[in-house]
């Protein structure tokens, strides 16, 4: 029997983990410690194709992760309380911007139909579709947009994970150049290794020699209860220069995220930016203002230089696995990612042009 150790339980190491602990030929460890995740803080939302990011292989990656939901939902029997397509609605505040929006959705409609239904909305729409806000932009829905609650997602995929034989460790290790993790006195010698723990990606590498390109990001965002208002089945809101609205079941509406390149791995919350994070929500909800705040939730993202998520093999001939960098849209990326890795371990043959999706591995990564 093969032993894989996955270092890292956050959305990438969770997915992996998950396919790799199907095939009985593997032997599954999955070690994490939790500390700084961003999977668990994350706002949530599925919804790549409106970005205007210009890097061609992040949108092939974002593109793909977001088709690839439909084949985790059916596989790990995702129910609506993990993810939930409800659309996405974009508001801007002039009509040639949404005009352009919806251009941009039109022609990226011919190469995935996971955008779904492509519409322009007028304020009035946007109300009637979304009750919960007072609206005076004008948009664009697109009804493939969905939500993910990130933490239940991990949960839900190491649970499986786990009932298929694989064992997960919550401590934070180390590694060695010889393929072992190193938990205090206690070396274990793995026949791969995928790497996956985010931000700390750094940290973990650095003893070894290598130079990272990865920077750490605070992400601080306020769920709110809101009571007396149906938040079941909403859409996902993103206006223009504000911060996004996400509705959950059960009156719970996240407004979020900073994005904090200043603070290091801190993770602790502060009131400027949570006062911030309120008042622009409120701008659209005024009861959030009076609402109670049932969370605040601080993460920590990880970043390269040019903004863009990579995976591949770290070494060649030792089998150790690894990806990053996944910045603001890991949730959409990191599934895929996840699921490659796992079959490039099961089937030993690398994904199929896998250079649409990522750069090498060595344009982040390089021994020193
Ligand atoms: C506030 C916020 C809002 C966001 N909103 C969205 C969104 O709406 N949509 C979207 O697509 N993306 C969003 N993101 C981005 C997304 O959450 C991340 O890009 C993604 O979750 C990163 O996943 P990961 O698996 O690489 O890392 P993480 O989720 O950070 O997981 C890494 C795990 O590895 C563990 N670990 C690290 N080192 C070790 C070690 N040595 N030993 C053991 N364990 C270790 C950590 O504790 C952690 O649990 C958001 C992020 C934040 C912070």
């Amino acid at each position: 029997m093969r032993t894989v150790a996955v270092i890292g339980g956050g959305i990438i190491g969770a997915t992996a983990a998950y396919y790799l602990a199907q095939d009985s030929d593997l032997q599954v460890t999955l070690f994490d410690d939790s500390h700084g995740q961003a999977t668990k803080a994350a706002s949530g939302i599925i919804s790549p194709w409106l970005s205007k990011r210009r890097n061609k292989r992040w949108y092939n990656l974002a593109s793909a992760g977001a088709e690839f939901y439909e084949q985790l939902v059916d596989d790990a029997n995702l129910d609506e309380n993990i993810y939930e397509q409800t659309g996405t609605i974009v508001t801007r505040k002039d009509d040639a911007a949404v005009d352009d929006l919806y251009n941009l959705a039109m022609s990226r409609l011919q190469d995935t139909k996971a955008i779904g239904t492509v519409k322009k909305l007028t304020a009035d729409e946007i109300e009637a579709i979304m009750p919960i806000v007072n609206c005076d932009e004008s948009g664009i829905y697109v009804s493939g947009g969905a939500k993910i609650n990130g933490q239940k997602l991990v949960n839900h995929l190491i649970s499986a994970a786990e009932g298929n034989g694989m064992t997960t460790v919550k401590h934070r290790v180390k590694i060695s150049n010889n393929n072992e993790v190193i938990l205090g006195d206690e070396r274990s010698k793995f026949d791969y290794l995928v790497l996956a723990p985010g931000a700390f990606l750094k940290e973990l590498l650095t003893p070894l020699g290598y130079e990272v390109d990865i920077r750490p990001q605070k992400g601080q965002l306020v769920d709110f209860r809101l009571t007396d208002k149906n938040t079941d089945r909403l859409p996902v809101m993103m206006p223009e220069s504000e911060n996004d609205i996400i509705p959950f079941k059960d009156g719970i509406v996240t407004i979020g995220a900073t994005h904090e390149n200043d603070q290091g791995f801190d993770l602790e919350p502060t009131e400027n930016e949570i006062e911030e994070l309120t008042e622009s929500g409120s701008k659209f909800i005024p009861e959030l203002n009076s609402a109670t705040q049932v969370a605040i939730r601080v993460g920590t993202r990880g970043y390269t230089s040019d903004f863009a998520p990579f995976f591949g093999k770290l070494t060649p001939k030792l089998n150790v696995f690894v990806a990053g960098g996944l910045g603001s849209s890991g949730l959409t990326t990191g599934p895929i990612i996840g699921k490659k890795i796992a079959d490039w371990i099961i089937f030993q043959t690398a994904p199929q042009a896998l250079e649409l999706f990522t750069k090498p591995v060595d344009t982040y990564i390089r021994s020193k």
